[in-house]
């Protein structure tokens, strides 16, 4: 037996679950580094009248804190479905929008349903981490899907491996992390009715950067689908990552279905009084939004003319590369004070989109070791 889950420091042997052992939990680094651009958090923190609007909330639900919370959030899943509705091109109810602790654990919860021992699931790599490691933690079989060179999903490709595998779940993420690429509805739909006619499974789409698309939402898919869902955040659009938000829209079967194996009161008072109160401040959070994807085009461009390879993105962003050894290239990038993301895609770094300062200070720093590699 190797590593931390298997061996304590102090030599305690656990008996460990086979497919736990030798393994590492998820992290990435968290240095204390001026320039911070490699969890793809929005830069920007929440303005004074929303703090102040969290304050009153939670002093509020402060009030009741010797009762449990509402089991099934119905006031913030009624505001969640009136955002989706007013931005993601269709309507949608209450009964069809389910919130959990960050989308992270709305997918563990759909794995816990729709996966588990003897299932498996299917996502198209590079793509999140966190599809795999959850599978792991539900004891979900994972099968890895090829991308194109460009890092897109060939259709027929895909189709194949779905015909093959008969996965019981899909994961498409769209805009893809760590690539930027988005997917377009056609391919959704293919991918979709070749599930359907292999299983039928579930085809799970990761919306957490849909905010930041060029395209539409792939929201208005879920209509006369139930076995398509969208799974939201406010991580990253509503700049509220450590709220832990998350939230997905499909069919009502589907929220039912994650009532099986939800904990009790999963979401606390504080949490959902939060949330409200950031969605209260729609508004503004996406006016920051509108400068992040201006700052995530203005990161293509310059790294472009700096003489990178640059993925097109529509997340808040950009892979880049290509390096002979990408890591080197990251160490050196630290080294100059700026912290990006090494996902282990080979030649490629991501960055993401910070303010213009921290872009700025990024920038800098890839044309000075740019010139110092060509010389
Ligand atoms: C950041 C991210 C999430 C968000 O996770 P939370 O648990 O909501 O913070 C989900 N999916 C992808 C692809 C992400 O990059």
């Amino acid at each position: 037996m190797t590593g931390p889950t298997a061996d304590s420091p102090r030599g305690a042997r656990l008996p460990v679950r086979e497919e736990l052992r030798g393994t590492s939990p998820y992290g990435a680094p968290q240095l204390d580094v001026p320039v911070r651009l490699n969890t793809n958090e929005n830069p920007y923190p929440l303005p004074e009248p929303l703090v102040a609007r969290i304050a009153e909330r939670v002093a509020d639900a402060a009030r009741a804190l010797n009762r449990y919370p509402d089991r099934d959030a119905v006031e913030l899943r009624t505001e969640l479905a009136r955002y989706l509705s007013r931005t993601g091109g269709h309507q949608v109810t209450t009964g069809q929008v389910w919130a959990a602790n960050g989308s992270n654990e709305v997918l563990q919860q759909l794995l816990q349903v729709f996966g588990g021992p003897g299932r498996t699931a299917l996502g198209f790599e590079p793509s999140y981490s966190m599809h795999a490691l959850l599978a792991r933690g539900t004891g979900t079989g994972w099968l890895a899907g090829p991308r194109t060179e460009d890092f897109r999903i060939d259709v027929d490709a895909a189709a194949r491996v779905i015909a093959e595998h008969r996965p019981d779940v899909v994961f498409v993420c769209s805009p893809n992390n760590p690539t930027g690429t988005a997917v377009d509805a056609g391919t959704v739909l293919a991918l979709h009715e070749a599930a359907q006619a292999a299983k039928p499974s579930m085809v799970i789409v990761d919306e957490a950067y849909g905010e930041f698309s060029h395209h539409p939402s792939l929201l208005p898919l879920i209509e006369g689908r139930p076995h398509l869902v969208v799974s939201r955040t406010m991580s990253k659009a509503f700049g509220a990552a450590g709220l832990r938000l998350g939230y997905l829209a499909a069919d009502p079967a589907v929220v039912e279905a994650v009532q099986l194996v939800r904990l009790p009161y999963h979401l606390s008072a504080v949490t959902q009084a939060t949330a409200l109160a950031a969605l209260e401040h729609t508004d503004t959070l996406l006016g920051y939004v509108e400068q992040l994807k201006t700052e995530r085009d203005r990161l293509v461009e310059e790294l472009r003319a700096a003489g990178c390879e640059v993925t097109d993105s529509d997340a808040n962003f950009v892979q880049f590369g290509v390096f002979a050894d990408a890591h080197v290239f990251w160490r050196r990038l630290l080294d100059e004070g700026v912290l990006v993301r090494d996902n282990g895609v080979p030649g490629r770094l991501r960055v993401t989109a910070g303010t213009p300062a921290e872009n700025d200070a990024f920038l800098d720093a890839v044309r000075k070791l740019m010139k110092e590699n060509a010389t």
